[in-house]
């Protein structure tokens, strides 16, 4: 059965090309049947009355952590008030206490935030695996995706140089690489959905080059070409000079060397890199997921978006874990994203991406990052991942001649009035239909106070 959303104020069909006014929008299974002015509703088809909505494309996240969601609003934990070292020491120890059930329940927690903010598509990086929580992890976060109806990539993360080499992470979270890889592979033989309206994917995403040897990365590129899977790593976090010591390049040249770059693969963050670095990402098509909200609050160099828009390097957005931001709320990077680059676009060779050009990045610059062609735009035969906004309030007054640019520049306070993923309603009237939030919040809290009070 298909949903027709009914005179629709705006249906934004990507963040740069057409918006149709005064038009419906047919659903039929997982796809989209039309849109159109005036659409015959097939027989069992739900009429929903769009009168005053915008119907935007599903946003597409494509960097966070969810564990991190049972570790915030700590002031403990400022970045502003501790040496980088120091609170490292103090959150992986913390991160470290997690159990199976904390992993399920903070992925419920942040998907739920997420899918409230139009969010339809969550790629997470989990690259905590402690030893005591054993290998099921990811299982359990399908689980949760499922529960919510979110269409879900998993980054199978991890971590495998111990400290008494020069990494950050604590023994208790190291695997080898063949345990890693191992791993990897199993999630892909058992969750990976190769097709078009794929709910569930699997990326293979050691942590970060800093953190492992040269073999996990060498191992990974073998590993996702061989099954056709994309990859990711955070570069440019400020350890590229760490990499030259090691290895005698920098973090960009040092993943060209091991083919840990491409098409089929994306890096978060990169705030350190150099304008020759950009090109060389931008010849290969490697993409970025840049998190804005992290910028703001470890203080560290504001991302060159401008550059990177400039030379080609294919763009998407985070909103990374909540050890670095407490919310997750993609919606909300799409605004802050655009505001970080306006305050420093006097310093700037090139000039800030157009407002659009930020949903842009959450939408179709996501899709193209996860590599999928079926999600990102809305158009017939493409996946129904939407979500509405009821722009009949004083909130929007004055906005509405623009809707690709109104997320950006105005920012999109509310959850949404409705959020769609495969054509399934998972969010509607301010609730999740068929479950109760209530009880899902009870139950995350429970384990969450029982675990790490
Ligand atoms: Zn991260």
């Amino acid at each position: 059965m298909g949903v027709l959303f009914r005179n629709c104020a705006a249906i934004v069909t990507s963040a740069r090309g057409e918006v149709l006014r005064d038009a419906d929008l047919l659903t039929e299974g997982p796809a989209i049947a039309g849109i159109g002015p005036g659409l015959p509703a097939p027989p069992g088809t739900e009429v929903i009355d769009a009168t005053g909505w915008f119907l935007y494309p599903g946003l597409v996240n494509t960097h966070h952590h969810f564990f991190q969601t049972f570790v915030r609003n700590r002031v403990e934990l400022d970045w502003t008030r501790m040496a980088v070292i120091e609170w490292l020491d103090t959150i992986y120890p913390i991160f470290a206490r997690l159990t199976e059930e904390c992993f399920y329940h903070s992925s419920l927690t942040a998907m739920a935030e997420l899918i409230k903010h139009g969010c339809t598509t969550a790629f997470d990086h989990q690259y905590n695996f402690p030893r005591h929580a054993g290998k099921r992890i990811v299982d359990r976060q399908f689980q949760a995706a499922e529960l919510l109806g979110m269409r879900f990539h998993a980054g199978r993360g991890g971590n495998t140089l111990p400290k008494s080499e020069g990494s950050t992470i604590p023994d208790e979270m190291l695997e080898t690489t063949d345990e890693f890889i191992a791993d990897c592979e199993r999630a892909i033989d058992t969750f990976h959905q190769p097709g078009p309206f794929a709910m569930r994917q699997v990326a293979v995403a050691p942590c970060q080059p800093v953190n492992c040897y040269l073999d996990t990365f060498t191992e990974s590129v073998r590993l996702a070409r061989d099954k056709g899977v994309i990859l990711h790593t955070h570069v440019g976090e400020g350890e590229a000079e760490v990499i030259r010591a090691r290895h005698g390049v920098r973090t960009v040249e040092y993943l060209e060397r091991v083919g840990f770059c491409g098409p089929d693969t994306f890096y978060a963050h990169c705030w350190e890199l150099t304008r020759n670095e950009l090109a060389r990402m931008a010849a290969t098509g490697t993409g970025v997921s840049h998190c804005p909200e992290p910028v703001y609050l470890v203080g560290a160099e504001v991302t060159d978006i401008p550059a990177m828009a400039a030379l080609g390097v294919p763009l998407s957005l985070g909103c990374d874990g909540s050890a670095s931001n407490d919310n997750s709320n993609l919606m909300h990077c799409i605004h802050s994203g655009y505001m970080l680059q306006c305050l420093v676009a006097g310093t700037r060779a090139d000039p800030v991406p157009l407002p659009a050009a930020f949903l842009e990045m959450a939408t179709e610059g996501g899709a193209r990052a996860l590599g999928r062609s079926d999600i990102g735009r809305l158009a017939p035969g493409m996946a129904a991942d939407l979500f509405a906004i009821d722009t009949r309030r004083m909130d929007y007054v004055g906005t509405r001649h623009d809707p690709q640019s109104l997320p950006a520049k105005l920012g999109v306070g509310s959850p949404t009035d409705l959020t769609m993923i495969n054509g399934r309603i998972v969010w509607a009237k301010g609730e999740f239909p068929g479950l109760d939030e209530a009880q899902m919040f009870a139950e995350a809290e429970a384990v969450l106070t029982a675990t790490l009070s």
